[in-house]
């Protein structure tokens, strides 16, 4: 019982380690996993940070002609890495900024929009690969 009370006087006195948040911003750790980044110019469009996300938070749209749209979803990504990782131009391309995470509330606009863009791009892909079928066969042999 004495030791207690002791171990209770000595650590009023020591310093507090605990975070005032959200009153004093948070100080991120080194190598922190934050939202992902993403430079049209440096990609080569190969899609594997697409074919690897886990909870499928990247989607492009295959347009007919052009360059693809990339789209990133903050709120469906679990910050794993694993697409920083598999791209060919990492840092370049794509990279894990230390801009802090999405709030866990859900955010309901941004998954409906969301499920309506992913509708469109599993589309725009088959709208292509039928286009390049009918352009092949339409070609003089
Ligand atoms: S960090 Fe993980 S979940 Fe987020 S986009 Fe990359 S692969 Fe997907
Ligand atoms: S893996 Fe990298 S280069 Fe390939 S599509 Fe994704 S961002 Fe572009």
């Amino acid at each position: 019982m004495f030791r207690a009370i002791l171990e209770a006087l000595k650590n009023l006195f020591k310093p507090i380690h605990t975070m005032d948040y959200p009153a004093k911003d948070m100080e991120l750790p080194k190598g922190y996993r934050g939202l992902i980044e993403y430079d049209k110019e440096s990609c080569i469009f190969c899609d594997k940070c697409e074919k690897v996300c886990p909870p499928g938070a990247i989607l492009f749209y295959q347009p007919l002609e052009g360059e693809k749209e990339y789209r990133y979803n903050p709120w469906l990504c679990i910050y794993c890495g694993e697409c920083v990782r598999a791209c060919p131009k990492p840092e370049e391309a794509l990279w894990q900024s230390e801009t802090k995470q999405q709030s866990a509330v859900k955010e309901d606009a941004a998954n409906e929009g969301w499920f309506v863009w992913e509708a469109s791009c599993k589309q725009s892909r088959e709208d292509f690969k039928a286009a390049k079928i009918k352009n092949m066969s339409e070609e003089p042999i």
